[in-house]
């Protein structure tokens, strides 16, 4: 950073921020400079003759160069210890409320909510580069220009009016008119103020497809001469369905380019510039016009069209009841209006059919944001946002901050899901939390979506009793569908019935008969690398903490070390017993059994059915995902196995079998939070089944059929569950009753580590209200990773008092640098 100005860095300030300038004669802003590694504001003066506003675009001196920033906030006055002469000043106004007013507000509230310095919040929200990029342009404004309008001005001013009235449009980016005229800011300044020349922002252009090569396979049978290598690639190439992106296909048959143009010699596969694969149907969309709603559509409709300025709506639809069907007919107005809206989904690449939904029924005017855009398309895609036409933008959970204007309505799909809940780096914020401040500066509804909504939300819904508030049903699948009916299997008693594969009897007769009767089915494995922890084979036990009411954490600090059972909220250790303290049995069940394993049995058992897995490992590519479902959709194989990716939003009518491998993956985990997740996740899984005509299926296995979570899947009750699983956060004051704040703190030295975390937890008994648990320290549950050490401390307090917390980033400055230290407010994941 050796071209900033240092005389002019300050540090981020602690008073609050200003909206609006005072009225002195002389006025500082601060402005976030467009320099990706420049991470202070920088004060400037503005001239007296420029008029500004917070979130104006501008250009200012930085070094020696001229670069774009945008202007944070006012100061009263210049900040102490900075000799006011060597402030600079603003160069000129660039644009003008280049955001909508409330943006300012919302990413402050961001900031203070979620501990993080405003500009850390500013840059989470803003794509790279957005500055840099933005050209600004001189346009002459022909119709204001006196006759002789030369006499009047500066040499300068003359020398920049004549260039402009050479050409034709009278239009320039101010970067050539001060390449062609020396002094030409001086001249520039003079004719704006006159306003014969206006300067503006380059409008983006569309963003236009890119072409990459594709391999497509055309010899129906292959040349004789083929080594056994090249056949092996068109093998591949046949298996991915007989088209693939060159770069892919290179990488998944490990040969080179060259070897895949000799194929193309010998008239095997042809290679061509294509912008989509024509095997993937983005972008083949078929039309489609508003359906027929059922009654509790009608309804939930109905409501929601007649909803005025901020209101928050919970739709609470069973898996397939039609809730998609509903959003779109209640945006459709909007666009008609003028308006827009923003729909977040959990994880785009999950979501294609919700995004080709929307494509469907209103084309171009849906817009897909998320952070698997590159730089590029990102910037593109936000330019474009804001010239204000109405449209719709589909985005994961970063999408909350796009500067659409005149926003309609804010839609959550599947509000319940985790992914909308940042984990690292801060700010940490939940989508759905900045969703409803964002729909309460702009004063528009927010629509809350999901099967199996979070308890936050059903809490907060049950009890406000305001008129802005609304809870929607639809209990029904569409056509009155059945929910698919439910078999637990315990495997406990298969164990006893000398069943020793992983799939019990019932599983299997049902594999069995998928085949012959031309259907498809679900595998589900709960996400690996979680289950960490014990049960016994023999009677299902699981070691708890004796305290805690969690299931103890299993501790291996490496491969021959004793392993060890641990409770990482009160840190209460124990050694793993040699036998099960319920039933004596010497046999545990260390709990993590993997797609491919899972993979593996499947093929051994039933040979003759074809399996595509959808996990981490296999969806690794841009486009996997979608890739992978289309094959299934279009039955190259009749199960698909997978992780929780595969839970949401799937909707294809063909499935009518699901099987959950082992459901205790999901059941006991050390997080108070796991029988919320494991109720969401097994009743979405289970929703895959049965959609269409046919009538589906499920299939649960597991050590503890007993579980509540269990038998509340069992019985389709979300209501009972969410009851019963309330009181018992009332109790230990967990959220939705109580909030929580995670303190993460990690480094190389174990002690250390430990030894600060110590010190932090004495700090936070030192300044925290009465009325704030500090739990902890303790470490994390899985302790080290990448080679740091892990420990945690766990705020816990009533809503009442979080107003009170001092600002907790001051216990910052008691870590020693070797240790990082992050916040994690409302975390979603406390292990
Ligand atoms: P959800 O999002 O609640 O799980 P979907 O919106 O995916 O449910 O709807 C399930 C299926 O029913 C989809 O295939 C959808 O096209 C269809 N569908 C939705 N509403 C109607 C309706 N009113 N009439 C007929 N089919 C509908
Ligand atoms: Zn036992
Ligand atoms: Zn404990």
């Amino acid at each position: 950073m050796d071209n900033s100005p240092s005389c002019l860095a300050v540090a981020e300030p602690t008073a609050p921020y200003q909206f609006h300038s005072s009225s002195g004669q002389e006025r500082w802003v601060e402005v976030l400079t467009d320099c990706p590694s420049v991470e202070e504001l920088f004060t400037y003066r503005v001239p007296p003759d420029l008029s500004l506003q917070p979130g104006d675009i501008v250009s200012i001196p930085f070094g020696a160069q001229i670069t774009g920033g945008i202007v944070i906030r006012f100061l009263d006055s210049p900040p102490p210890g900075l000799d006011p002469q060597k402030i600079k000043d603003v160069e000129e106004a660039i644009a003008a409320q280049f955001f909508p007013s409330f943006y300012w507000q919302l990413l402050e509230r961001v900031a203070r909510h979620y501990y993080t310095p405003l500009i850390i919040a500013i840059r989470a929200a803003l794509p790279p580069g957005l500055l840099r990029k933005s050209q600004r342009r001189i346009r002459l404004n022909r119709d204001a220009l006196p006759s002789g309008a030369e006499t009047f001005c500066s040499a300068s001013a003359q020398a920049v009016l004549r260039l402009l009235q050479q050409q034709k449009a009278g239009d320039y980016s101010a970067q050539h008119i001060q390449r062609k005229i020396r002094g030409a800011r001086q001249g520039l300044r003079e004719l704006l103020k006159r306003g014969w020349v206006e300067s503006y922002l380059q409008p983006p252009k569309r963003p236009r497809p890119k072409q990459q090569k594709a391999v497509t396979l055309v010899a129906n049978t292959l040349p004789l001469d083929l080594t056994p290598r090249q056949r092996e690639v068109i093998e591949v190439l046949r298996r991915k369905g007989g088209e693939l992106w060159l770069s892919e296909l290179c990488k998944s048959s490990n040969a080179s380019s060259s070897a895949i143009e000799t194929l193309e010699r010998k008239g095997c596969v042809v290679i061509q510039y294509r912008e989509i694969l024509r095997l993937s149907s983005e972008g083949t969309v078929t039309e489609d016009s508003p359906k027929a709603l059922t009654s509790a559509q009608a309804q939930a409709l109905d409501c929601i069209r007649n909803l005025e300025g901020f209101s928050r709506v919970l739709l609470h639809g069973v898996t397939g009841s039609g809730k998609t069907e509903v959003y779109l007919q209640a945006i459709a107005p909007l666009l008609e209006r003028g308006q827009s809206a923003l729909v977040l989904v959990p994880e785009i690449g999950l979501t294609p059919q919700l995004t080709d939904r929307f494509r469907a029924r209103f084309r171009d005017r849906v817009c897909v944001y998320h952070s698997a855009l590159s730089p590029g398309e990102r910037y593109d895609t936000w330019r474009q946002m804001l010239q204000g036409e109405p449209q719709v933008v589909i985005g994961t959970r970063s999408a909350i901050f796009v500067p659409l204007p005149n926003l309609g309505a804010i839609v959550l799909d599947e509000e319940h899901d985790s992914s909308f809940k940042q984990q690292q780096p801060t700010p940490t914020y939940h989508a759905r939390t900045v969703a409803q401040w964002r729909a309460e500066l702009e004063d528009c509804p927010l629509i809350l979506g999901s099967a199996t909504p979070s308890l936050e939300s059903w809490v907060e819904i049950q009890q406000d009793p305001s008129t802005s508030c609304h809870y929607l049903s639809l209990p029904e699948r569409i056509e009155s569908r059945p929910l698919p009916p439910i078999t637990i299997v315990d495997m406990r008693r298969e164990l006893h019935q000398g069943n020793r594969s992983i799939f019990s009897d019932a599983l299997q007769t049902a594999l069995r008969t998928l085949k012959q009767q031309g259907r498809q089915g679900i595998l589900f494995i709960p996400r690996r690398g979680y289950s960490t922890f014990v049960s016994c084979r023999s009677c299902g036990y699981v070691i708890e903490c004796p305290d805690c009411d969690v299931s103890l954490s299993y501790h291996r600090v490496h491969e021959d070390a004793t392993p060890l059972l641990r409770c990482h909220y009160c840190n209460h250790t124990q050694l793993h017993p040699p036998q099960c303290p319920e039933c004596a049995s010497p046999y545990f069940k260390f709990f993590g059994s993997g797609t491919q394993r899972v993979a593996q049995e499947l093929a051994k058992a039933f040979p003759e059915l074809r399996c595509i897995r959808f996990d981490s490992d296999t969806t690794r590519t841009k486009g996997a995902h979608r890739r992978l479902l289309e094959r299934f959709a279009q039955g190259e194989a009749d199960i698909l196995l997978g992780t929780q990716m595969l839970t949401k939003g799937l909707d294809l009518a063909q499935v009518t079998l699901v099987g959950v491998v082992s459901a205790d993956g999901l059941l006991h985990r050390s997080d108070y939070r796991a029988t919320e997740r494991a109720f969401q996740t097994l009743t979405q899984v289970v929703g895959r089944a049965g959609r269409g005509d046919d009538p589906g299926q499920a299939i649960i296995q597991t050590y503890t059929p007993e579980h509540p979570v269990i038998q509340a899947v069992y019985r389709h009750d979300y209501h009972t569950f969410t009851e019963n699983t309330l009181k018992q956060r009332a109790e230990h004051n967990y959220p939705p009753y109580g909030r929580v704040i995670l303190l993460r703190l990690s480094g190389l030295d174990e002690g250390e580590v430990q030894a600060t975390a110590e010190i932090i937890a004495q700090a936070c008994h030192n300044i925290l209200p009465s009325g704030c648990e500090i739990l902890g320290p303790a470490p994390a549950s899985i302790m080290r990773v990448s080679r740091r050490y892990r420990w945690n401390i766990l705020l816990k307090f009533p809503p009442s008092v979080g107003e009170k917390l001092p600002d907790l980033l001051q216990l910052r400055a008691l870590c020693p640098q070797s240790i990082s230290f992050a916040l994690d407010v409302d975390p979603l994941n406390i292990e």
